[in-house]
C-alpha cells in the first residue's frame, strides 16, 4: 500500500512513518496543507490526515480526493475537542477517524480495516474457515448458508476479521463503530450488546466462537 501522512508535528509524523514502513507499506509525509494538496495527485491508497495544519484545514485534502474521484481511503486524525471538523470530514467522505493521542496499535487496527475496504472494493470475498463475507453485497455465509446481520454487526465482523489475532480495545471499537457521525457517543454498553448479538447469531448459525473477551481490555478475533 502507498500511504501519505499529512501531519505538521514532526515527531508524530516520524513515528507514524516508521511504523507504516515497518508494516511493509511505502509512505510519504507532508508537513503542511500546500504540500499535501500537491502530493495527493500521486494517487495514494490511503491518506492519514491531520486536520489542524499551519497553513489551513486538512479537510481541503478530503475535498480534493472526493472531487477528483480518487479511490483513496482517508483516516482523519483529530484533536479531542474538534468534533465539528470530524463530522464535516466524515460527511465529506473520509472513511474513519482517530482521536489524538492514539496508540500505534489503534492506528494499525484502523489501517487494516481500511486496507481491507480499499482492497475489497470489488468482488473479492473474505474467507475465514466456515465464514465467508462478500463486502460489496453485505453478505455473510456460514458453511454456505446466508446469515442475517444488521449493518452494525456486519461492520463489526469485518473489523474483527481485518484485525484477527489482535487485541481490540473497547475505545478503539467504539470509535470505529461511531464513524457514522449519527452514532456519536457510542458507549461501552452499546458495543457490548452489538458484540453479544453478533456472537449469538454466529454461534446459532453453526460458526465457531471466534470472538474472545480479553479481560479488562477488549476483544480478540481468533481461532487459536
Ligand atoms: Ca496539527
Amino acid at each position: 500500500m502507498k500511504i501519505l501522512i499529512v501531519e505538521d508535528e514532526p515527531q508524530l509524523a516520524q513515528s507514524v512513518q516508521h511504523f507504516i514502513i515497518s508494516e511493509g507499506h511505502t509512505c510519504e509525509v507532508a508537513g503542511d496543507l500546500a504540500s499535501a494538496l500537491y502530493l495527493v495527485d500521486n494517487l495514494f491508497d490511503i491518506i492519514i490526515l491531520d486536520l489542524n495544519l499551519p497553513d489551513g484545514n486538512g479537510l481541503e485534502v478530503v475535498k480534493k480526493v472526493k472531487n477528483e474521484g480518487m479511490q483513496t481511503g482517508v483516516i482523519i486524525l483529530s484533536a479531542r475537542d474538534s468534533l465539528e471538523n470530524k463530522i464535516e470530514g466524515l460527511e465529506l467522505g473520509a472513511d474513519d477517524y482517530l482521536t489524538k493521542p492514539f496508540q500505534m496499535a489503534e492506528l494499525n487496527a484502523r489501517l487494516k480495516s481500511l486496507v481491507r475496504r480499499v482492497h475489497f472494493k470489488g468482488e473479492e470475498n473474505i474467507v475465514f474457515n466456515e465464514l465467508e463475507i462478500t463486502p460489496s453485497e453485505l453478505l455473510v455465509k456460514i458453511n454456505n448458508t446466508p446469515l442475517d446481520l444488521t449493518k452494525k454487526e456486519f461492520d463489526l465482523l469485518v473489523y474483527f476479521i481485518a484485525n484477527k489475532n489482535r487485541v481490540l480495545t473497547k475505545t478503539g471499537i467504539g470509535e470505529h463503530m461511531s464513524k457514522d457521525f449519527m452514532d456519536y457517543g457510542f458507549t461501552d454498553d452499546l458495543i457490548y450488546s452489538h458484540i453479544k448479538n453478533l456472537r449469538k447469531k454466529l454461534i446459532k448459525a453453526g460458526c465457531n466462537d471466534y470472538i474472545k473477551n480479553v479481560y479488562g481490555v477488549g476483544y480478540k478475533f481468533t481461532d487459536a
